[in-house]
């Protein structure tokens, strides 16, 4: 079985990061979306909710799961006996970032490993934070993410 994490906020979950999953899972027999928290940053949505939003944007994928960590990603893989993480890369902007935050994981666990994907050229401007600002700016994120997430959005802006 070769299996992943997909670490991120997810604040909210987009088509953009469903994508990276979808292809994922070409490569991966399962792929765990881990919530990431960070004691620093209050999101949009609660844990709960985001637990509920991704179970429910990836519920036609029976591969997937969704988990959350408040520590290291590294000990929440090695915990699970995942080495692999998957990240998504859209512009040049993501890869001082992503590299940096890769080599640290590997130096802190040397059988961890990380696979990028690359964006859709489509997605390449999509963030679950242009998602928020829009949404909360009353625009239509129907094309951003799922009905069930754009219909979450709604909600919390009225
Ligand atoms: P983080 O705060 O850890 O960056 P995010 O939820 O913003 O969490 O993103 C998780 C991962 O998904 C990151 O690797 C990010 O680059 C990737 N990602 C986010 N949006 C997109 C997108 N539109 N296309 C491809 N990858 C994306």
């Amino acid at each position: 079985m070769k299996k992943a994490i997909y670490p991120g906020s997810f604040d909210p979950i987009t088509n953009g990061h469903l994508n990276i999953i979808e292809r994922a899972l070409d490569i991966f027999d399962s792929v765990t979306v881990l919530i990431s928290i960070n004691p620093h940053k209050t999101p949009l949505f609660s844990l709960e909710e985001s637990l509920e939003m991704i179970t429910e944007a990836t519920q036609h994928w029976p591969q997937v799961e969704v988990d959350y960590n408040e520590g290291l990603t590294v000990d929440y893989a090695r915990r699970n006996g995942i080495s692999t993480a998957v990240r998504g890369l859209r512009a040049v902007t993501d890869f001082e970032h992503e590299f940096s935050m890769a080599l640290t994981n590997r130096s802190l666990w040397p059988d961890f490993d990380t696979v990028f994907l690359m964006t859709r050229v489509d997605y390449m401007y999509l963030s679950s934070s242009v998602v928020r600002q829009v949404a909360q700016l009353g625009g239509d994120v129907s094309q951003f993410v799922p009905s069930t997430i754009e219909r979450r959005l709604k909600a919390k802006f009225v």
